[in-house]
């Protein structure tokens, strides 16, 4: 596989920020894409963790279409029916009270932020700094990036938002050393997704949640990558029967919509964002709002949460195989359809191999393989994923 004439061209109009597979995807179904060559791939990354309803869902598409015709775009200064079926639709799924509508993850988590520092401002306290994780990712924007803990994003941007700890992921204590009359929030992915599929502890939610109760200070959950029913529940915090005060979605919120959501309790909401403190142009538009309620009628309909259970729990058992049988996989990590496997060597090669014999496979950090597959794969597409991987990490050796 090689860049060719078509990819180069691309390469020279776009700002040169990715570095892509010499692939070029054209179409999906299923739960398999097809290039333009009209290769098929198996497809175990869903455009990062995003097309949990997999490709042509004909439910999904319908009610789209229909928008399209309808209504795509309203702006914040109106109503429109679409809105009203999509917050009903994430309340009732995510046990939160209110849902605030953007365009991207990156979005959703700058008004967390902002809400969190506006609860503490109208609460009349000197609170506005945050705690994050190490491995944290929370997006790319200056506010995002500020609680993103990885030195190579950081770097070239700083100075970044001051005030901002980083405390050890699973280790209550080095969260107890960075609290202080100053912080307002803490903010934490339940099941940290690029920093490598880490998962929180019960132990550690609830204790994050004890802490913030104990010292008034917000718990943010990012849900933008494990959520969705990617765990087994629609939010992973719900499994853990954590409430967080914030919630933030995106990703396969929207099954391929650019779409993200902040949600909080009324206790927040009662003492937070008011009428000119934050908007967005498109952010709720008709259309994104339509796949985020149709998303989640689906979810309810089939049953996800059940079905990612037990197709999860079959991936869980074929990957601990995996690391039986091949010597350069030292161990599997997370839950449901959102697993990965910690190798003893950077991933790149295999994942590149897979590509070439029609498997689409993600990193997380340089060494883990992540598979985050549509939710709607079946145990047959997990036996043929296996297959494939494999015979390629058998090939390596
Ligand atoms: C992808 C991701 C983001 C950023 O979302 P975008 O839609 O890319 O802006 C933030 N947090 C987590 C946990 C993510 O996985």
């Amino acid at each position: 596989m090689k860049v060719n004439e078509y990819m180069q061209a691309v390469e020279n109009d776009l700002v040169h920020t990715y570095n892509r597979f010499p692939v070029t995807l054209e179409r999906g179904d299923g739960v398999y894409i097809y290039d333009t060559d009209g290769k098929k791939y198996l497809d175990f990354a869903a455009g990062i963790a995003v097309s949990g309803l997999g490709y042509g869902n004909q439910e999904l598409n319908t009610a789209l279409k229909e928008q399209i015709d309808k209504l795509m775009h309203s702006s914040n200064l109106y109503y429109n029916t679409a809105c009203k079926e999509a917050a009903k639709a994430l309340k009732r799924i995510s046990g939160m009270d209110r849902v605030f509508f953007t365009n991207s993850g990156t979005e959703a988590i700058e008004g967390a932020l902002k809400a969190a520092r506006k609860y503490a401002w109208k609460k009349k306290t000197e609170r506005f700094e945050y705690i994050a994780m190490k491995d944290s990712f929370h997006g790319r924007s200056m506010g995002a990036l500020s609680v993103t803990e990885h030195e190579a994003y950081r770097k070239p941007f700083e100075p970044l938002i001051p005030g901002i700890g980083f405390a050890k992921f699973n280790d209550l204590d080095s969260v107890k050393e960075l609290v202080t009359d100053k912080t307002c929030a803490i903010i934490l992915e339940p099941l940290q997704g690029e920093g490598g599929i880490n998962m929180a502890t019960r132990e550690f939610m609830e204790g994050i949640r004890k802490i913030c109760d104990e010292a008034r200070i917000l718990m943010i959950c990012d849900e933008i990558q494990c959520g969705m029913a990617r765990t087994g529940t629609f939010l992973a915090c719900q499994s853990y029967g954590v409430k967080p005060d914030i919630v933030v979605m995106a990703k396969a919120i929207g099954s391929g919509i650019p779409v993200g959501a902040f949600a909080m309790t009324e206790n927040v909401a009662e003492y937070s964002l008011e009428p000119g403190d934050h908007g967005t142009t498109y952010g709720g538009n008709p259309l994104a709002c339509t796949a985020v309620a149709k998303t989640v009628e689906i979810f309810e309909k089939e049953d996800m949460e059940s079905h990612v259970k037990e197709i999860g729990e079959y991936l869980a058992g074929k990957l601990d195989e995996l690391v039986e049988d091949c010597d350069l996989v030292l161990e599997r990590r997370g839950t449901g359809l959102i697993q990965g496997l910690r190798l003893d060597r950077p991933v790149g090669e295999i994942i590149k191999k897979a590509l070439e014999k029609g498997l689409l496979i993600i990193s997380a950090r340089s060494d883990v393989i992540r598979l985050v597959p549509p939710l709607v794969i079946e145990k047959e597409h997990v036996d043929e994923m296996i297959d494939i991987l494999r015979s390629v990490l058998k090939g390596i050796l």
